[in-house]
């Protein structure tokens, strides 16, 4: 699915969050958007799942007009920084959680599960609790809950930030291998330069609610477009 975002503007109360983004996010890339924080990022995700609807322009998702459609009714995963999972539930029962709100066929359910448990490498601890798993280990499972669902846009907001370095570092390579096998339309939120060229087809930088630049990572790297992102790309976090 693409995604095709017109003229967005969203303001809080005088503060003007995003200002006329255009943005063309391509079926099937990962795409990241890059920037200091309060530069809107979250905003234009939240936008794009239909969490944060914007006060002008459109976005446009597999050539329809999703602006307004209500986010229950768009097929979208979502992963947040802090990972939701239910405490009372196993693994298993917590990537089965939207299938059966979804109302999933039950018989098939199982088998879903364990598909998905294969996918983020978890076979074996599907009957342990989410206390029971490291941070790494529970935010892969709160990307398996988010595929459970077979969305057509994946939405990840700073995914890895509350985990520690060597971990963030583990993900990332995982999710751009799980990018590669699933192919899903997917927008990466992070403040992380080196996660974002490390990780994305594309890189959205952001500054002050407006895009700076949108490129592959050698053309920010080696062309930045504006003073910005020159001096954000050569900072080291
Ligand atoms: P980022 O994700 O890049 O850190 P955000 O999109 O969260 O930035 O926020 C952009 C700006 O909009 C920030 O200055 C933030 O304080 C403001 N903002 C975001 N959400 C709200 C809100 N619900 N009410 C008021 N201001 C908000
Ligand atoms: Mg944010």
């Amino acid at each position: 699915m693409s995604i095709t975002i017109n003229n967005v503007s969203k303001k809080f109360g005088e503060f003007t969050a995003l200002k006329d983004i255009n943005l063309e996010i391509p079926n099937g890339k990962l795409v990241a958007l890059l920037g200091p924080s309060g530069s809107g990022k979250s905003t234009l995700l939240r936008a794009i799942a239909g969490l944060e609807p914007p006060d002008q322009g459109q976005i446009i998702i597999n050539g329809q007009d999703a602006t307004h459609v209500d986010i229950r009714k768009r097929n979208i995963g979502f992963v947040f920084q802090h990972y939701a999972l239910f405490k009372h539930l196993t693994i298993r029962q917590n990537i089965a959680f939207g299938l059966e709100i979804r109302k999933h066929p039950p018989g098939k359910t199982k088998a879903r599960v364990q598909e998905l448990l294969e996918l983020i490498q978890l076979e074996g601890l599907g009957n342990r609790y989410p206390s029971q798993l490291s941070g790494g280990q529970r935010q892969r499972v709160a990307l398996a809950r988010a595929l459970a669902v077979q969305p057509q846009v994946l939405l990840l907001d700073e995914p890895f930030g509350a985990l520690d370095a060597k971990v963030r570092k583990e993900l990332r390579s995982w999710l751009r291998k799980l990018h590669d096998e699933v192919h899903l339309t997917s927008v990466f939120v992070t403040h992380d330069q080196e996660e974002a060229m490390e990780v994305a087809d594309e890189i959205v930088v952001m500054s002050n609610g407006k895009i700076e630049q949108v490129g592959t990572a050698e053309e920010i790297y080696e062309h930045p477009a504006s003073p910005f992102v020159m001096s954000f790309i050569g900072e080291v976090n």
